[in-house]
């Protein structure tokens, strides 16, 4: 089966980390996805956490030369992209919108423990945010490592809600929600299922979408943190012997070229 569908995560998983001196996204990984493009009409999705605009400025400072056809934003929030514009998946996007209102205002208490948590017991920076009630940036990984032990504790209750860890950062989501649903809501607006479909990613924020339910084609960077790639690896992806965009140009080059 072709590749037609290329869905990848941008930070880690083309953006190299902010440890790294060269932070360019190659343009091997362009060219590949370039010839995808023009030999099977493939599609190129970023899901992302980012926001848009964030997003946006890194296409335009990077000098991208071809922007993708979709976008996932925040981890849950689905858009076309036409002549540079993101243009709302609005059925996904309202019914996304709603169930999070409802989820969380059903868990007001856990909000008010869990800033309790961070205040007294963390040195995380932590806000109301438009996606999540609570966006937690840890001071490091250990933290991090401490905070989200705690989190995954305290939402056993709430059968509904999961949280997406993305390096130190975290955002809660209703389980339906996240980059595997709303890659699936892209596939479905096109008309390409999972066969046709490579997912990469890098973190666990991308642990949802790498799976074949979503993408036969499962890829992760060399940078990929530890259970990214055993996730891969178990359903017989191609572990990328390479960080960032240069491990997703191999990837492209081994299953779709
Ligand atoms: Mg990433």
């Amino acid at each position: 089966m072709a590749l037609r569908l290329v869905c990848t995560d941008f930070d880690g998983t083309l953006l190299p980390g902010i440890e790294e001196e060269n932070r360019s996204i190659s343009s091997e990984f362009f060219a590949c996805l370039d010839r995808l493009r023009k030999q099977e009409g493939a599609v190129w999705v970023i899901n992302t956490g980012r926001p848009w605009e964030s997003l946006r400025l890194e296409f335009e400072q990077r000098g991208f030369p071809y922007w993708p056809d979709w976008v996932v934003l925040g981890e849950r929030e689905v858009y076309r992209i036409d002549r540079r514009i993101p243009i709302p998946h609005r059925a996904w996007n309202q019914r996304s919108a709603e169930l999070h209102r409802h989820l969380f205002a059903a868990t007001l208490p856990l909000w008010k423990r869990l800033r309790q948590f961070l205040r007294h017991e963390t040195k995380a920076v932590y806000q109301d945010a438009e996606w999540s009630p609570l966006e937690i940036l840890a001071s490091d990984a250990a933290e991090a490592d401490r905070i989200h032990a705690t989190i995954l504790d305290w939402i056993a209750s709430f059968p509904d809600l999961s949280v997406q860890r993305n390096f130190e950062g975290f955002r809660f989501s209703h389980r339906e929600i996240h980059k595997g649903s709303a890659l699936e809501a892209v596939q479905k607006e096109i008309g390409f299922d999972a066969s046709s479909t490579l997912a990469a990613g890098d973190h666990h924020n991308d642990l949802p979408m790498l799976d074949r339910r979503y993408a036969a084609f499962l890829t992760c960077p060399a940078n990929a943190i530890p259970e990214v790639k055993a996730r891969v690896r178990d359903q017989g992806g191609y572990l990328a012997g390479l960080p960032a965009s240069r491990g997703i140009a191999q990837a492209l080059s081994r299953f779709g070229i």
